[in-house]
C-alpha cells in the first residue's frame, strides 16, 4: 500500500520562514541610504541561494553577475565592467525560465543604470561614496530631522516639558505632530529589526499632553528684516518661528479668519481638536510673528508689492483647489466637495447630512475623513466608492481600518460614470465595475473597466474626495514657473527671475503630509536667513540621559487605541487615546538610542544647533 503523507510543516520549513520574516523586517526598516553597490551583491547572493538550479542564466548567470559586482566592491572592477554587469544582467532577464532569475537580474539592472554613480566611485576611488549615511535611522527619515531618541531619553526619565522642547528645536508643532503626523521616522526604525518599530508619534504626544508651562526660547538680536510669509498653514507658520527667534520680523498674509492651514481647515477636529492648535499656534506666534488675516495675496495684494514692501517672501500656500471628475451633472445640487466640507465645518455653508445616504468618491486620507465627518454630520449611511483595490489605497491603513470601524462602506473596483439626478438633485452615482490591469507608473495597478453592466447606488449626496490642485494661476501669470501644478523652485527654495522669493510645503510638493510642508519651513528660514546675510543658529542645550545598553528582552510596541462615541453624529471629539504613564514609560524605554550604538557612536549621534 502506498501512502501519502499530510502536508506538516518540517523542522526546516518553519526555520526558513523565521528567517525569511527576520530578513523582511531588515530590508523593511533599512536606511534607503545604504550602498546599491552593496545591496546589489547582497541581493544577487540572496537570489542565488533561492535558485531550483534548473536553468544555467539564473544558476550560473547569477552567481557570474554577484562575482563582478564584488569585483567592483572589493576595488579591482574597471570601468567596462559597468557595461558588462549591464549586459550580463540583461541577459539573464531575457532569458531565465522564472522570477527567481529575472527579478533579481531586473533589481540588479536598475541598481546599475539608477546609481551608476555609485558604482564609477567604487571603481574610481575603490571605496564608497554613498552620502547621508544614517547614523541615526529615525532621524534621518523625519522631514524635520526631530533629535528622537534625545526625546525618547527624556521622556522616559519623566522630564516632559524638555522632551517637547527638544522637538520644538527643530519641528514646532509638537503637539499637533504627536496627534497627527504621517510618522516616517517609524518606518526606520531599527528597533522594528527585533519586534516593533517604537511608537515615536505617540511619545511625543504623551510628552506634549503631560509638560508644564512651556517657555520661548532666547531670541536673536532684532536685524530689523521684515520677511513677508504668504500662507499661515504647517509651512509657513514654522518658517515665520524660526525667523522670529533668529531676529527678524516676519508677517504672515493668509487668505482666511484662522491660522493652521489645512491642519485646521482640512483635517477634522476628532483627530486635532481646535483648540489645541490654536494654543500651539499662539505660542508660536508668541515668538513676534505678525498675522494678516484675510489677505489673498494675488487678489488684494499682488507678489510683486509684497517683494518691494519687504527684504524676503516666503510662498507658502498650498494645495487648496478641489480636482473633478470631469462628468456631467457634476455642478447639479448634492455634488460636493470634500475639501470644501470639511473648510466650512464650523460655519454656516456646510450641507445638512442628517438621515441621508452619503457617497464619498476616492481613496485618499481626504476621502476617510470625510467619510467619518459625514458620519458625524448624521448621515444615514456612508458608501466609499473607489476604483482600485483596498490595498492599492493612498490613505494610512489606520484611517481605512477607522472608517470602516464607524460604519463607513467601502466599494472597491468601481469607477464613477455618471451621477443622476432627479428633479435637478442627485439620486444616485453609477459605477462601472473594474478589474486590477497591468501595473502603472508608480506601482499601483490601473484599474481596467470590466464586461460587466454598470450599476447604479442610489444616494442623496456625492462628496468628491479626488485630489486637490495648487491654486497657482495669479502666480504663474506674475511669472513664476509651474510644472504638473506645482511651483519650479531651486534646491534652496528659490525661484527664477524672483530674487528673494523662497516656495515651499504643499504648492512646492504637491498634496503632501504636515510634517513635509513643515520640514520645507525649517529649511526655507535657513535660507532666507542666509540670504539676508546672516548665520543664526538655533539651538539648545539640553543634558540628555545616558545611553545604557540595553538588553535583548523581545517587547511589543505599545499603540494607541481609538475610543468610540456611542452615536458618532455630532461627535466630534478627539478619538486617540494617548498612552498611558506606564505604556509611554515602557515604550520610550524600548528605544535602542541609535544616537550612542551603532553609528551614532562614531558620528556624535546627535547636533544641539543648526
Ligand atoms: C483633509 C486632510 C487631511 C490631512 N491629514 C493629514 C494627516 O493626518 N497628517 C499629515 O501629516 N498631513 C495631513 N494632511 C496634509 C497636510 O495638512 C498638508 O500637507 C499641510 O497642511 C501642508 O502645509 P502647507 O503649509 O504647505 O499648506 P496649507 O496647510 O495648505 O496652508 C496654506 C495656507 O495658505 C493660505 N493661502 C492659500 N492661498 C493664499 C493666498 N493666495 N493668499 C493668502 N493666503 C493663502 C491658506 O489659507 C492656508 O492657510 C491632510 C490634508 C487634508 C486636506
Ligand atoms: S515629527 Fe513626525 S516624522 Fe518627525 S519624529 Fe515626530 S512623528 Fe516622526
Ligand atoms: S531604536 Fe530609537 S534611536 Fe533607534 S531608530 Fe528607533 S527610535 Fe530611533
Amino acid at each position: 500500500m502506498t501512502v501519502m503523507e499530510v502536508f506538516e510543516k518540517s523542522r526546516g520549513l518553519k526555520a526558513m520562514e523565521d528567517i525569511y520574516a527576520a530578513l523582511e523586517s531588515r530590508t523593511g526598516v533599512a536606511a534607503p541610504t545604504s550602498c546599491p553597490v552593496e545591496f546589489a551583491s547582497a541581493f544577487c547572493k540572496l537570489a542565488v541561494a533561492q535558485s531550483c538550479g534548473k536553468c544555467t542564466p539564473c544558476r550560473i548567470g547569477l552567481a557570474q553577475l554577484g562575482g563582478l559586482i564584488d569585483d567592483v566592491l572589493d576595488g579591482y572592477g574597471i570601468v567596462e565592467d559597468l557595461d558588462l554587469i549591464a549586459e550580463l544582467a540583461e541577459s539573464i532577464y531575457d532569458s531565465a525560465d522564472c522570477a527567481i532569475g529575472f527579478e533579481a537580474a531586473a533589481v540588479v539592472l536598475r541598481c546599475v543604470k539608477g546609481f551608476k554613480d555609485d558604482f564609477l566611485f567604487h571603481v574610481e576611488h575603490h571605496n564608497c561614496g554613498a552620502d547621508g549615511f544614517a547614523a541615526v535611522p529615525c532621524v534621518s527619515a523625519c522631514p524635520a530631522g526631530v533629535d528622537i531618541p534625545g526625546y525618547m531619553a527624556l521622556t522616559a526619565a519623566g522630564r516632559y516639558t524638555d522632551a517637547v522642547a527638544l522637538v520644538r528645536k527643530d519641528n514646532p508643532f509638537a503637539v499637533a505632530c504627536g496627534l497627527i503626523c504621517e510618522h516616517p521616522c517609524e518606518l526606520q526604525c531599527r528597533r522594528g529589526m527585533m519586534d516593533d518599530p517604537i511608537n515615536i508619534r505617540g511619545i511625543k504626544r504623551f510628552a506634549a499632553d503631560h509638560c508644564d508651562v512651556e517657555v520661548l526660547p532666547d531670541k536673536a538680536e532684532a536685524t530689523g528684516k521684515r520677511v513677508a510669509i504668504i500662507g499661515g498653514g504647517p509651512s509657513g507658520l514654522t518658517a515665520a518661528y524660526f525667523l522670529a527667534l533668529m531676529g527678524h520680523s516676519p508677517v504672515v498674509y493668509d487668505q482666511l479668519a484662522h491660522l493652521g492651514g489645512m491642519l485646521r481647515y482640512g483635517i477634522p477636529a476628532y483627530r486635532l481638536p481646535r483648540e489645541t492648535l490654536q494654543a500651539e499656534i499662539d505660542f508660536l506666534l508668541s515668538a513676534g510673528v505678525e498675522v494678516k488675516y484675510g489677505v489673498k495675496i494675488g487678489t488684494d495684494v499682488t507678489i510683486k508689492e509684497l517683494s518691494e514692501q519687504y527684504d524676503a517672501v516666503y510662498l507658502s500656500i498650498g494645495a487648496h483647489k478641489e480636482n473633478r471628475l470631469g462628468l456631467d451633472n457634476e455642478t447639479a445640487e448634492g455634488v460636493y466637495s470634500a475639501i470644501n466640507i470639511l473648510r466650512n465645518i464650523d460655519g454656516d455653508e456646510v450641507p445638512d447630512f442628517t438621515g441621508k445616504d452619503v457617497v464619498i468618491v476616492g481613496g485618499g486620507n481626504v476621502a476617510m475623513d470625510v467619510s467619518r465627518t459625514a458620519l458625524r454630520m448624521g448621515a444615514k449611511s456612508v458608501h466609499i466608492v473607489y476604483r482600485r483595490r483596498m490595498l492599492d489605497m493612498t490613505a494610512q491603513v489606520a484611517e481605512i481600518e477607522a472608517a470602516l470601524q464607524e460604519g463607513c462602506r467601502l466599494h472597491e473596483l468601481v469607477a464613477p460614470v455618471g451621477i443622476e439626478l432627479d428633479a435637478g438633485k442627485v439620486c444616485g452615482l453609477t459605477v462601472q465595475p473594474q478589474m486590477v490591469g497591468a501595473m502603472a507608473a508608480g506601482g499601483r495597478p490601473a484599474p481596467v473597466p470590466l464586461d460587466e453592466e454598470p450599476y447604479t447606488i442610489a444616494c442623496d449626496a456625492i462628496v468628491l474626495a479626488i485630489g486637490q490642485v495648487v491654486d497657482y494661476q495669479c502666480f504663474e501669470d506674475a511669472g513664476f514657473k509651474v510644472d504638473h501644478g506645482r511651483f519650479v523652485t531651486f534646491k534652496s527654495g528659490g525661484v527664477e527671475n524672483a530674487d528673494g522669493v523662497f516656495v515651499g510645503g504643499d504648492c512646492a510638493s504637491g498634496p503632501a503630509t504636515a510634517i513635509l510642508a513643515i520640514g520645507a519651513g525649517k529649511a526655507m528660514a535657513r535660507n532666507i536667513d542666509s540670504y539676508l546675510g546672516y548665520e543664526h543658529e538655533i539651538s539648545l542645550k539640553l543634558d540628555i540621559p545616558t545611553a545604557l545598553p540595553k538588553g535583548k528582552a523581545y517587547c511589543a510596541r505599545a499603540n494607541m487605541v481609538e475610543v468610540r462615541p456611542k452615536t458618532l453624529a455630532g461627535d466630534y471629539e478627539l478619538v486617540e487615546r494617548g498612552l498611558s504613564p506606564e505604556e509611554a514609560l515602557q515604550e520610550a524605554s524600548r528605544c535602542l538610542r541609535c544616537d550612542h550604538f551603532g553609528l551614532g557612536a562614531l558620528r556624535g549621534g546627535r547636533s544641539c544647533s543648526w
